[in-house]
């Protein structure tokens, strides 16, 4: 707010971040509340006692871009409600959109592209003085590229939302333009982050006490390929993808290493080896496979059939025998026919996915499968598939739960459980192979002023024994705190699918 003579008011600047989408958008809201925090900002514990609203979008899908502009319609109100609120769009609509989302919104601030986080804090400011704008330029120039992952140390007030865990930034960009897919437009080219800069990091995050680091990037195990196919790796000071890991695994303090999303494509040697050798890469992939049949994959240009899907899991499973394979699938894809729908409940099968998010193929304007001639699949039966398809996933799932009954595993508890206990809300967490354990019998003590995180056992690793398995979770009996580095069980991102559960990045 201004006073009479232009200077800004000595006002509260509290901030809310609304966020869609997978776990790089996730991430990237942590990074704007980061930047706001060091600008002065402090996080409200309301949208309502907000002062400052930013809205981090999705638009891989159009239901998910439609939700956005439901929103901004709502939100004329909460705007009006108080003079000097600010209101503003990131993520990967707002890189798509850019100036028409001020034009089409009078009441919307501020807009910032997916690589320009890093403005936020001045935006807001620029708004504040009543300047509207949108930054959605991206960075062309390797050098100008990295700038984006340049960003400041976590700041004291920040809290991540789960103590113990972290996401960590190695790539992003995505080279592939799989015909679906609008990602390498809204996010741009591929680029790797120097390893010691990821390095450095990871070893801040472990002496804050981060034990579980999930690495991003839309196709992350493509991480420092260009660099090595130029001979470029040692000025890029980027490594192999499995190189990497092996040095992350080496930082004392790191407990679990995850990675998502990883394309099939890039599952090389050493990355299948570094899932047999390294105890604290987690026994979980998450491996799109998207289709089943070779017609719809050719025409997905995902660059693999199915026979190749199968040697991938099959080689991965050799490293690592005990390895729950997760994947994303799409329905109703332009021209999918019947025949070409049971292969890929056929392979669904045969692979034995431990869980899946799947969705009915979605139309985004400047793809290639958006001026694909083939014919598109009618609504009704797009839907039926995808029931069809989720079905037999919960049968899957539900199956792979139940042989779990009896073994024990390490979960690290992130905090209250959806399901509800005779003593209150009970505490839930993720095992090393990311499933969803509640933890029966661990309840948290009532909630009240200042009743912290520590003594819950939120972030910390218990060793439990699996009691029951449901199709959504397991459920487990603590035995005790303490995860065996050397045990083999230590081995421990996503927008919401057509279930309402987050998904992994496209
Ligand atoms: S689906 Fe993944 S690999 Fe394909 S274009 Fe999108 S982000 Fe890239």
């Amino acid at each position: 707010m201004l006073d009479g003579s232009g200077r800004l008011l000595a006002v509260r600047r509290r901030f809310r971040i609304r966020t869609y989408g997978c776990q790089m958008n996730v991430h990237d809201s942590e990074k704007v509340a980061n930047l706001l925090l060091h600008a002065g900002w402090e996080e409200a514990p309301s949208e309502d006692a907000a002062e400052l609203l930013v809205i981090n979008t999705c638009s891989v899908r159009a239901k998910a871009e439609n939700k956005l502009y439901s929103d901004l319609g709502a939100l004329r109100a909460w705007k009006k409600a108080e003079a000097g609120r600010l209101l503003a769009v990131g993520g990967c609509v707002a890189q798509q959109e850019g100036d028409p989302l001020l034009r089409r919104f009078p009441h919307l601030d501020f807009v910032f592209g997916t690589h320009n986080l890093r403005w936020v804090p001045a935006m807001a400011d620029a708004a504040a003085r009543g300047h509207r704008e949108a930054r959605t330029s991206q960075s062309d120039s390797p050098a100008s590229a990295l700038e984006r992952f340049d960003l400041p140390e976590r700041h004291p007030a920040y809290r991540s939302q789960t103590p113990g865990r972290a996401f960590l930034t190695v790539m992003e960009g995505c080279d592939m333009f799989c015909s679906f897919c609008i990602v390498p437009t809204t996010r741009g080219r591929e680029v790797s982050r120097p390893a010691p800069r990821v390095l450095e990091e990871a070893r801040e995050l472990a002496d804050r006490g981060v034990c579980e680091l999930t690495l991003l990037g839309q196709t992350v195990n493509a991480y420092g390929r260009h660099d090595l196919r130029r001979g470029r790796a040692e000025e890029a000071a980027t490594l192999a993808f499995g190189e990497l890991l092996a040095r992350l695994a080496d930082i004392p303090g790191i407990e679990r290493i995850r990675y998502t999303s990883p394309h099939p494509l890039f599952f090389d040697a050493a990355l299948v080896r570094a899932h047999g050798e390294l105890p604290e890469l987690c026994p979980h992939v998450h491996l799109p496979l998207q289709s089943g049949s070779d017609a719809v994959l050719r025409a997905m240009r995902r660059r693999y059939g199915a026979d190749d899907y199968r040697r991938w899991a099959d080689r991965l499973r050799e490293a690592r025998p005990d390895l729950a394979i997760t994947t994303d699938l799409i329905v109703g894809f332009p021209g999918e026919t019947d025949a070409d729908f049971r292969l890929t409940l056929e392979l669904v099968q045969e692979i034995g996915f431990v869980d899946s998010y799947s969705f009915k193929y979605s139309a985004r304007p400047g793809t290639a499968a958006h001026q694909l001639d083939a014919k598109p699949v009618d609504g009704t039966t797009a839907q039926a598939r995808l029931e069809e398809l989720q079905t037999l996933q919960r049968s899957l799932t539900l199956a792979a739960h139940r042989k779990r009954v009896g073994g024990q595993t390490e979960v690290l508890i992130e905090g209250p459980s959806r399901r509800d206990g005779a003593l209150g809300p009970q505490l839930q967490g993720r095992d090393p192979y990311h499933r969803v354990v509640n933890l029966s019998g661990a309840h948290l003590p009532p909630r009240g002023p200042g009743a912290a995180d520590e003594g819950r056992g939120i972030g910390e690793i218990v060793r439990v024994e699996i009691v029951e398995a449901t199709p959504h979770s397991l459920i487990g009996e603590p035995l005790g705190r303490g995860a065996d580095r050397h045990s083999g069980l230590k081995h421990t991102g996503r927008m919401a699918d057509e279930e309402g559960r987050r998904e992994a990045l496209p």
